[in-house]
């Protein structure tokens, strides 16, 4: 099988590619500009004896999205498994929130799912199997000041895998989300100390999370083992909305 996972360069999406190269899978690990990054990721998918290609593209575009599963299918073959990992924030009160940082949310968590969604699911048909698996956040699930636009975009990533579930579950393909609670990455690792300090007093294990962690549910949730789950979202969280 091959993988297309958004957003490898670094974080869960690199934990992703290449818990999906343990498990025999071909990575195509897409990325916006951390070009080194990337082909670090490559070279550890490439260490597990599978073939990895690296492909720059802003997945908020849909031309762009267009041209790389173009390259990405003529290097590795079709996309049997689709990871919409690639996300940003912008975090700040509404009341303080300008149009461009909600539009720029908007267009990396969201419109970046229907791009690639649309691109490689008819691939999927055809085959009649395939996996769309979409990181979604606890923050789409209960919410979080400062977090509007991202949360939006998160919950909306809940609707749009429960709607493309009905629509091609006939077809063998399973889609689902993942909601992560605080993951170890750049992204948390941007957050003041103070909430950092407040997440983990919410956290039901007392430590926050590994982005290996997440990767083993994507894995699971690519595999055969996972095939009767569609239309889902697994909490991967510690506990934190106990
Ligand atoms: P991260 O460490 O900040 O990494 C973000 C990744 O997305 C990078 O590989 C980055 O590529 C890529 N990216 C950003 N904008 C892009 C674009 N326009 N086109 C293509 N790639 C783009 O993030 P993370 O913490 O691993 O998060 C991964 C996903 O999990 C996100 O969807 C995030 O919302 C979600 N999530 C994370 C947490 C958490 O606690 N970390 C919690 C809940 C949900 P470059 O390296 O090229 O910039």
């Amino acid at each position: 099988m091959t993988a297309l996972v958004t957003g490898a360069s670094r974080g869960i999406g690199r934990a992703i590619a290449v818990a999906f190269a343990e498990r025999g899978h071909d990575v195509a690990v897409n990325y916006a500009s951390g070009a080194d990054s990337a082909r670090e990721t490559v070279k550890l998918c490439e260490a597990r004896g599978v073939r990895a290609v690296a492909f720059a593209c802003d997945v908020s575009r849909y031309a762009a999205c267009q041209e790389m599963v173009g390259k990405a299918e003529e290097a590795l073959g079709g996309v049997d498994i689709l990871v919409n990992n690639a996300g940003i924030t912008r975090d700040g009160l509404l009341m303080r929130m300008s149009e461009e940082r909600f539009d720029e949310v908007y267009s990396v968590n969201l419109k970046s799912v229907y791009n690639l969604s649309r691109l490689v699911v008819a691939g999927m048909m055809k085959k009649r199997w395939g996996r769309v698996i979409s990181l979604s956040s606890v923050a789409g699930l209960y919410g979080n000041a400062g977090q509007v636009n991202y949360s939006a975009m998160k919950a909306a990533v809940i609707g749009f895998t429960k709607s493309l579930a009905k629509e091609v579950g006939s077809r063998g393909i399973t889609v689902n989300a993942i909601a992560p609670g605080f993951i170890e990455t750049d992204m948390t690792a941007a957050l003041p100390e103070k909430a950092r300090e407040e997440a983990l007093a919410r956290i039901a294990l007392g430590r926050f999370g590994q982005a290996e962690e997440v990767a083993k549910t994507a894995a699971f949730l690519a595999s055969d083992d996972a095939a009767y789950i569609t239309g889902h979202t697994i909490e991967v969280s510690g506990g934190i909305s106990l």
